[in-house]
């Protein structure tokens, strides 16, 4: 079985202690040689220079690709071109460019304001006109909770993709079948651009279902019932299954929310390349 190539992403670590053992978490995950690996930005309350300060410390810790993730939601365009240009000068190549979610102070869509950016593929233009970044763009197999339907998900996709975007990233999902769906319609749609699948590893279940209701990405009865009477290793066989039959159906790259959290994937990553 061909041997997918591997991208992990990382949040900004809130204290020394939980910077000590990202910096073990990316060491290890380096061994994969991945594609690239990723610090997300202001989820979960995490500020800019948190990000900056991580990427610095991951760049010296291993020698693999970062890149930045990038909401625009409370940003001006000034302060955008502003952030850009230190990570540019940093050695930052890759942005991972999103909107954000909403502010409870705003409402969807926004008001076009040339302060801002109203929509992601905007903002994709011009970072790729600022400096020659490489850049993903969020995608949603389920469709993203904003959007009326999945058609008018997938003519943002393609609208984000056609302003500049390598590679689309999928929102996490458990059950492949959404993924592969998900590729034909987006087939149908016209885009042509990698839709590379994001999967989260399942360290604590009842986290992760508070956060899939969040991000309306399902969780099936089945896998429900499988965690209330969990077997020994069922985190680590699930992940294993989930990247076995994504890589017998051809895909090439796969992306990890690692949660900062290395071993189950990379016990996953091992297992795969074992075979
Ligand atoms: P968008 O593509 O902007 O879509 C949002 C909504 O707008 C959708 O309903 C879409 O259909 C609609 N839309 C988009 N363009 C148009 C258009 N031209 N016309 C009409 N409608 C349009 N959040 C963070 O805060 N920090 C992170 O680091 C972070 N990392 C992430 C990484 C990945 C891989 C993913 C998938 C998500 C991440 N998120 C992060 C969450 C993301 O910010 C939210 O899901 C956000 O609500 C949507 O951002 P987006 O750019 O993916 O969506």
């Amino acid at each position: 079985m061909p041997t997918p190539s591997y991208s992990f992403e990382f949040f900004p670590p809130k204290s020394e202690k939980s910077a000590l053992e990202l910096l073990t978490v990316v060491k290890d995950l380096a061994r994969f040689d991945p594609k690239f690996m990723t610090v997300t930005f202001g989820a979960g309350g995490g500020s800019r220079e948190g990000t900056l300060q991580a990427l610095r410390n991951l760049q010296k810790a291993a020698p693999v690709p970062f890149g930045s993730h990038l909401t625009y939601i409370s940003l001006t365009r000034r302060e955008i071109d502003h952030y850009i240009d230190l990570l540019w000068d940093q050695g930052i190549r890759h942005l991972v460019a999103l909107r954000g979610d909403m502010p409870n102070d705003l409402v969807w869509p926004l008001d076009p304001d040339a302060e801002y950016y109203q929509y992601t593929s905007d903002f994709v233009e011009a970072l790729a006109k600022r400096h020659p970044f490489d850049i993903s763009v969020g995608a949603y197999p389920e469709k993203h909770p904003d959007a009326p339907n999945l058609d008018a998900d997938l003519a943002a996709l393609k609208k984000k993709c056609d302003a500049g975007a390598t590679r689309a990233i999928t929102q996490f999902f458990f059950d492949n079948e959404v993924y592969y769906r998900f590729l034909d319609a987006a087939h149908k749609a016209g885009i042509t651009t990698p839709i590379v699948p994001g999967l989260l590893p399942i360290h604590d279940f009842s986290k992760v279902c508070a956060f899939a209701e969040r991000c309306h990405a399902s969780v099936s009865d089945d896998l429900r019932a499988k965690f209330e009477t969990p077997s020994a290793n069922l985190a680590e066989d699930l992940l294993c299954a989930q990247i076995e039959d994504l890589t017998a159906h051809g895909v090439n790259h796969i992306h990890f929310y690692t949660l900062n959290k290395s071993s189950l994937v990379a016990q996953a990553c091992d297992n795969l390349n074992s075979k």
